[in-house]
């Protein structure tokens, strides 16, 4: 059984020393009662508890560590519409499936802007994400990406930036071209998680944290049961993705978790922000295995990548991450790191999150393979859509095969690490 993360308080992040608020909930002790148990307090729990309020429903949400302490208070920040996977969706129930996926595509974007707006949730969001080609064939692709918004009618929120000028709104001669969508932006992802539990809060959701679940005693009424106390409730949604695995028998093997990496640099002169990011974009590379960056609102460079799939953290993240950078931006050589942090993404061998349910009335919603800020979000809405009866979305998950790697998750994640070593080459390759 994966290790369970307990009672933490949060990674030394650049989210982590600048949040709007220190959440203090209490920890679970003694007995409550719910309609709806949620276990993990990341986007998927807190968006799902969220949603599930908002519908009048009363929820409890039980948290190991910290509201965001997992992924969703550690990422990159980009907020990038899709659900990794998606195209495997398409592929098994054809076409009669496509515009519900479109629109399955963008809700999380449109979710996280109206909840920013309906409950003043300060997150820095900003828009505009810049996909960047590493590779001269790269920029191929921007014409589908084209293409596929122009067939389905989507207002042209999107440039294109040729090498030239490329190089004069990234600062870096590393890239030969640049698809920028402002449908997608990025933000502070601790921020908008804290403010989003708060909102669930202010409707009555009980939140306790430094409450790792122990264990679930399935019936008509599962009970949700911590060190000191318990939730009943009459449905279960588990949430802990990467850093959990409740139920063996139903879930060991398919999600494993992966290390991310990020560095975070002092504050830019103006002038430097301007020179490496004029536009103030997120921007990610089209590699296999992505370098993702953007500048934070007090001018920082986040600086992430090279994901690990071996389970083994390294000896120095700053060690690690910077040469990338440096590669990138060698006139950021004299500038000081500040921060160094990584977290955990959940990785599922064919890219479809896991979605499902046991005994009818425990729900699971996890592994979004490092692509989450947005998928997250409308995930929360089709899990409390499937609570509150209305199947289709969860369905079209729910119905996809996933292979389960036998052996021990150790055996799992090096096989995870040989396939990914694979496209680690590839992307050296070109
Ligand atoms: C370094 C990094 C960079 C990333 N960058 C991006 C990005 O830029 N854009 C993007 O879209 N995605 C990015 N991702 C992915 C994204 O962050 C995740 O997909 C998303 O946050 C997953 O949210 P979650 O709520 O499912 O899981 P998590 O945020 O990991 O939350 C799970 C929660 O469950 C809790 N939990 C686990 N077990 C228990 C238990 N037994 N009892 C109670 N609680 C429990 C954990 O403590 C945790 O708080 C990145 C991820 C990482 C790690």
């Amino acid at each position: 059984m994966r290790k369970i993360h307990q009672k933490q308080e949060h990674t030394s992040s650049y989210y982590a020393a600048t949040v709007n608020e220190k959440t203090a909930y209490p920890a679970l002790r003694g007995g409550v009662s719910a309609d709806v148990c949620v276990v993990g307090a990341g986007f998927t729990g807190v968006s799902t508890a969220l949603s599930l309020a908002e519908r009048g429903y009363s929820v409890a949400l039980v948290e190991a560590n910290r509201v965001g302490w997992g992924a969703s208070g550690r990422n990159g920040g980009q907020l990038i519409h899709g659900i990794s996977g998606l195209e495997r969706i398409r592929k098994k129930h054809g076409e009669s499936v496509a515009d519900l996926l479109w629109d399955i595509k963008w809700r999380g974007n449109d979710i996280i802007r109206e909840r920013v707006a309906k409950f003043g949730i300060e997150c820095d969001l900003k828009d505009g994400y810049a996909e960047v080609a590493t590779k001269p064939g790269q920029t191929d692709w921007f014409a589908e990406y084209v293409e596929e918004r122009e067939q389905h009618g989507t207002p042209k929120t999107w440039e294109i930036w040729d090498r030239e000028q490329t190089r004069e709104l990234l600062g870096t001669d590393a890239f030969h071209g640049t698809f920028v969508c402002f449908r997608d932006g990025h933000l502070h992802p601790l921020n908008l998680c804290i403010g989003e539990a708060r909102a669930a809060y202010e409707l009555g959701v009980q939140i306790f944290e430094q409450s790792p679940v122990t264990g679930i005693d399935h019936g008509s009424r599962p009970r949700v049961r911590t060190a000191d106390g318990y939730v009943d409730a009459d449905a279960v949604v588990l949430a802990g993705n990467a850093y959990s695995q409740f139920e063996p028998k139903h879930l060991a093997n398919l999600v494993f978790p992966a290390g991310s990496y990020i560095i975070g640099t002092e504050t830019l002169s103006d002038d430097m922000a301007a020179e490496i990011n004029a536009r103030d974009v997120a921007v990610c590379d089209l590699n296999e295995v992505v370098d993702y960056y953007r500048l934070s609102a007090d001018k920082r460079l986040l600086y992430g990548g090279a994901c690990n799939y071996s389970g083994r953290d390294p000896a120095s993240i700053k060690e690690y991450i910077l040469p990338r950078m440096l590669k990138v931006y060698p006139q950021l050589k004299d500038v000081r790191i500040d921060f160094e942090w990584g977290g955990k993404i959940g990785i599922v061998l064919n890219r479809v999150p896991t979605v499902g349910r046991i005994n009818n009335n425990v729900y699971y919603c996890q592994g979004y393979s490092g692509h989450g800020v947005s998928a997250t979000h409308v995930m929360g809405e089709i899990m409390s859509d499937a609570v509150a009866g209305t199947m289709e979305r969860f369905d079209l998950f729910a119905s996809m095969d996933h292979f389960r790697i036998p052996g021990t998750q150790w055996v799992g994640n090096q096989i995870i690490a040989l396939g990914m070593m694979f496209y680690k080459i590839k992307d050296k390759l070109g």
